[in-house]
């Protein structure tokens, strides 16, 4: 990991503040914005887009993660994420942004700026589920 520099985590910290103004979210009214840098400093921002069949429901972290990963990115440093209360991703976030490794710093901070948890992903996603658990040598045999 290589943690973003102040004026760089001040630029996440305005996109992931910025792109919550487009979250889809008629059912929670709870806006999230999310901004990951990759190791090569493009940075991919995603909002919560809620849907009427409520599982179908995409969350920031993911949006963002999804965009990085199509647009070929598959190394991050840093993920900002901004909700009202600093809230923290969810758990399906957290091992799917771990597939690509935990050791991406994680901020989280509310509407206005204010860092609540300065972190990262492999303190919030202990034990994480990983491939290596699929490449047992009798994988696929019981
Ligand atoms: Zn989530």
């Amino acid at each position: 990991m290589s943690p973003s520099s102040d004026s760089e985590l001040s630029r996440l910290i305005e996109a992931a503040i910025r792109v919550t103004e487009n979250a889809y979210i008629p059912y929670s009214h709870y806006p999230v914005g999310a901004a990951l840098q990759a190791a090569d400093g493009r940075v991919f921002t995603g909002c919560n887009v809620e849907n009427a069949s409520y599982p179908a429901t995409i969350c920031a972290e993911r949006t963002a993660l999804v965009k990085a990963v199509s647009e070929g990115a598959r190394q991050f440093t840093t993920l900002v994420v901004a909700t009202r209360d600093g809230g923290s991703p969810c758990g399906i976030c957290r091992q799917m942004l771990s597939e690509f490794g935990v050791d991406v710093r994680v901020v989280l901070i509310t509407l206005e700026g204010r860092i609540i948890h300065d972190t990262t992903l492999a303190a919030l996603l202990p034990l994480n589920f990983t491939n290596d658990s699929l490449n047992l040598p009798d994988n696929g045999t019981r």
